[in-house]
């Protein structure tokens, strides 16, 4: 469906409320709709977004042309072996730094977050997407899942930590966020 000059990919499924998604690497928007749903309210539903979608699309086109993501398997498998050697040399050093420790790492292929630290067994996840990002943006992350060991959530205290560690944390993160 083609709203306003801009495609959209419309599926019908059984769900309650319309949710829309924008694809990497093409900026691509996909939207799915309870069945059911007519095609004028499928276009106000994109109207009203517009201007989020169109800043969004912007963004995630960027991102990829900035740093493409692995396509091959062969290419797969080089980014998560270089990822893996440089964690495997930073994380015990970021431990050192901040007293704070990990029971365990694991890299694995996720697209919606750059790490995550499981707080009862301290072990963390990093993105295979850290793969084509710098060594501080790697650093910011590790100090960020490290922090979470000991502050589960994103509270004062959490971001308070941050600033010890990482006095420059913002600014890491707005670029990761950003491009
Ligand atoms: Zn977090």
């Amino acid at each position: 469906m083609i709203i306003d000059g801009l495609e959209v990919a419309v599926t019908k499924k059984r769900i309650k409320r319309m949710n829309m998604r924008i694809k990497e690497p093409d900026g691509r928007v996909v939207i799915s709709a309870p069945y059911g749903t007519s095609d004028f309210m499928i276009k106000s539903f994109v109207r009203s977004k517009r201007n989020w979608l169109d800043k969004n699309i912007k963004r995630i086109v960027e991102r990829a042309e900035a740093h493409p993501a692995p396509k091959t398997k062969a290419e797969k498998e080089a980014a998560r072996r270089e990822l893996k050697a440089r964690i495997a040399e930073r994380l015990p050093q970021i431990e050192d730094i901040t007293g704070l420790y990990s029971n365990g790492w694991t890299v694995r292929d996720m697209h919606t977050r750059w790490g995550s630290c499981n707080t009862k067994t301290h072990h963390l996840n990093f993105s295979l997407m850290l793969a084509s990002r710098s060594d501080e943006e790697l650093d910011y992350v590790i100090v960020h899942e490290l922090v979470h060991t000991v502050v589960p959530n994103h509270g004062a205290d959490f971001y308070a930590m941050m600033d010890r560690f990482m006095p420059n944390w913002k600014s890491i993160r707005r670029g990761l966020h950003r491009t």
